[in-house]
């Protein structure tokens, strides 16, 4: 199974993942983790692209490209995986076309989480009031201004990387406003097809 999810900042593409991977057995490969690792480890990669993180700005295709094309070599990645944070930008969803093309391999879906952006905020305050409550520490660029980047540059450069899925006749729309559970519900009855009826008699 070979998955994307699509959605702003804050719309819940990583606690979703987390679950479709148990489920799935197939790994997450959240740019966004790859390229903090990257940060952490102070790689070229991670060094050029630290500053654009913290601001909320986007890294360069390239190298984001780059990354996943490595990723998606990895053998745990053979019977599938679950994009989260990629591609961010018509660019990018053309280059992951081709590798799948080179590969002869589909994507079965890209799964859009549509939200309010007016909670996203309250989301995004919450989680950073949640980690310093239990002693964890923040994302650098968890705070208002980045956060306020990262909606601008969503709609600016992967709002339509949704059209370039739906054009494709792939994308399915879930309401990601529901509570977490019923959205892993709806999720997985896309995947899965709905529930087959019992008749009696
Ligand atoms: P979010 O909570 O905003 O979805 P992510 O963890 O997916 O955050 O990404 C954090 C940051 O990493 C982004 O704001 C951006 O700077 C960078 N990033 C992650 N994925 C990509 C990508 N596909 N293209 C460009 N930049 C990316």
């Amino acid at each position: 199974m070979r998955l994307i999810l699509l959605g702003p900042p804050g719309a819940g593409k990583g606690t979703q993942s987390e679950r479709l991977k148990e489920k799935y057995h197939i790994p997450q490969l959240s740019t966004g983790d790859m390229l903090r690792a990257e940060v952490k480890a102070a790689t070229p990669v991670g060094l050029e692209a630290k500053a654009v993180m913290d601001k909320g700005g986007l890294v360069p295709d390239d190298t984001v490209v780059g990354i996943v094309a490595d990723r998606i070599e990895a053998p745990d990645a053979k019977a599938g995986f679950i994009l989260d944070g990629f591609p961010r930008t018509v660019h990018q969803a053309e280059a992951l076309a081709r590798m799948l093309r080179a590969k002869n391999m589909d994507l079965d879906a890209v799964i859009e989480l549509k939200v309010d952006e007016a909670t996203l905020l309250d989301r995004i305050a919450k989680r950073v009031k949640d980690m310093l409550a239990c002693g964890g520490t923040v994302r650098a660029d968890d705070n208002p201004e980045a956060f306020k980047t990262r909606l601008d540059a969503y709609h600016a450069q992967t709002a339509p990387v949704a059209d370039f899925y739906a054009k494709k006749a792939v994308l399915k729309t879930v309401d990601g406003m529901a509570p977490v559970d019923a959205v892993t519900r709806a999720i997985e009855q896309m995947l899965d097809g709905p529930a087959r009826s019992v008749h009696s008699g």
